[in-house]
């Protein structure tokens, strides 16, 4: 297939696009750099299936050629990100997304849109289960984002209604692993940086709220065969091990052998305060769940922030 991936260069973006040229399929990928990085994908460049094309697809475009498929997964991610460019994020989510779409009903090619998990919310359901609609503040400051991908999923499921265009919808829970930002705030990257310079690893609030992490070749594994499945509803995507944020910190404490100590941060507004996919439908529907553990798992991206520290990733 000729798959044409937006947010390419992003930290899951990228290594969506080694999955795909890996299955043996082209990819021409878009990335405005807005939150993305050349680094990401500099291994890509000479390629013969791959393409990079330097565009914001929240402006007018074109690509030439047969496409088969549209991946969208263009949008500032992090909190820290969405929070810096929040007219951007919700630019992408809704003119970013109808352009996506309408290039793949043009193009008559399958469309994937990457959704989230904050299309909960603040969950009152616990694990967060597809058809549960969500709790989340239109207003707050996680709005931007929330939103943006609250709209994206409403405008694919009206060009699936409307167009019959053929279109999956991940929600994507807590990812990790190389490529990710080491500034970008996330809990990860964050946490990893601290405890590799021995400085204070910085838990937000009193370190009760949970999160579940996924490494990004399962997530990547996960997208892939939605993206070849007819299933038109949203499916969650992640790992169903949670654990509380202090948890964590003391995780990786224990991981990298830090001297770090732990220090206690405000909580950030609308920080959602228990978070645990579902992962029900996905196993069914798609024969997926994540096989790599926590510990294989942040032993890779120790090994690849390592590296960053050393200035050679
Ligand atoms: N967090 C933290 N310390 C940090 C960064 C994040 O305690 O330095 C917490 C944050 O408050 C949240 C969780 O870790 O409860 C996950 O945050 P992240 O920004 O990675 O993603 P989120 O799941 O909130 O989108």
């Amino acid at each position: 297939m000729r798959i044409i991936v937006s947010g390419a260069a992003g930290f899951i973006g990228s290594h969506m696009c080694d999955r795909l040229l890996a299955e043996g399929h082209s990819v021409v990928a878009l990335d405005n750099f807005l939150t993305g990085s050349r680094r990401n994908i500099a291994h890509l460049d000479g390629h013969p299936r791959f393409e990079f094309r330097e565009l914001d697809i929240t402006r007018p475009f074109t690509v030439g050629g047969a496409v088969d498929g549209v991946v969208n997964m263009a949008s500032p991610a992090s909190p820290k990100d969405y929070l810096e460019y929040p007219i951007e994020t919700l630019d992408v989510g809704s003119v970013g997304s109808r352009n996506m779409l309408e290039l793949a009903r043009e193009k008559n090619a399958r469309y994937l849109v990457t959704s989230t998990s904050e299309c909960y919310g603040d969950p009152l359901v616990h694990p967060q289960v597809e058809t549960y609609w969500g709790n989340v503040n239109p207003v707050g400051p996680r709005s931007c984002y929330d939103e943006s991908k609250r709209f994206a999923e409403a405008l694919t499921m009206a060009y699936h209604r409307k167009h019959g265009v053929r279109t999956n919808i991940a929600r994507i829970f807590n990812t990790y692993g190389p490529r990710m930002k080491l500034d970008d705030g996330r809990v990860v990257p964050a946490f990893l940086d601290q405890a590799l310079r021995g400085l204070p690893m910085t838990v937000f609030g009193s370190g009760a709220q949970t999160r579940s992490f996924c490494y990004v070749s399962d997530l990547v594994d996960g997208l892939y065969r939605l993206m070849l499945s007819d299933e038109r509803y949203p499916v969650n995507l992640g790992n169903p091990r949670e654990m509380t944020i202090l948890e964590f910190a003391e995780h990786i404490r224990r991981m990298t052998a830090a001297k770090s100590e732990i220090v206690f941060h405000p909580l950030p507004e609308d920080d959602p305060k228990q978070r645990k996919p579902d992962i029900s439908k996905a196993k069914q529907l798609l024969g997926w769940e994540p096989r790599v553990t926590l510990e294989d798992g942040l032993r890779e991206t120790i090994a690849y922030f390592q590296g960053v520290h050393a200035g050679v990733a």
